[in-house]
């Protein structure tokens, strides 16, 4: 082990999210509600940018895992705001001294198209995160028809943090 006192200036983190897609239910990316006629089957809004970064900025601190925090056993996050997630999740990661510096979103998902839903999507969490927009970055992939992405049976994310030290 490090010596006590020994601090990094940097920390980056990484966060995977994976959710099933059904018929019905409303398809919420990065805080942007997408046009679909599927939407992730989830006991919170399945928002899997926001879950796959809230694991990658808790990660960076090593303090858990979301579902540490947010135990979907428990009913109070049913259908529950991802970003209300990120609400609690942000001062964590203040009180341990670091802040966002910027951070890298790949979304993968066969449909629809993301294209138009990019800028949104950055504009949404650069501001969640109090980060400038050239530093939120969110792409899109597809998965060339493969299961579960590419058959549309699922949606994905992973999410690149990395954070600086603050005080
Ligand atoms: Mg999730």
């Amino acid at each position: 082990m490090a010596e006590p006192g020994w601090v990094l200036p940097y920390k980056i983190g990484q966060g995977y999210d994976l959710h099933r897609l059904v018929p019905g239910q409303k398809l919420m990316i990065g805080g942007i509600q997408v046009e679909s006629p599927v939407g992730c089957e989830a006991h919170s809004d399945g928002d899997v940018v926001l879950h796959a970064l809230i694991d990658a900025l808790l990660g960076a601190c090593a303090l858990g895992d979301i579902g540490d925090h947010f135990p979907p056993s428990d009913d109070q996050y049913k259908g529950m705001d991802s970003s209300a997630f990120l609400a609690k999740v942000l001062p964590l990661v203040t009180a341990s001294g670091y802040r966002p510096g910027n951070v890298d979103v790949t979304i993968f998902l066969e449909k629809p198209k993301l294209g138009p839903y990019k800028l949104p999507m950055r504009e949404t969490l650069a501001q969640l995160l109090n980060l400038p927009l050239q530093c939120v970055s969110v792409k899109a992939k597809t998965a060339e028809k493969f299961p579960p992405i590419g058959t549309q049976e699922a949606i994905a994310a992973s999410v690149t943090v990395l954070l600086y030290l603050s005080t």
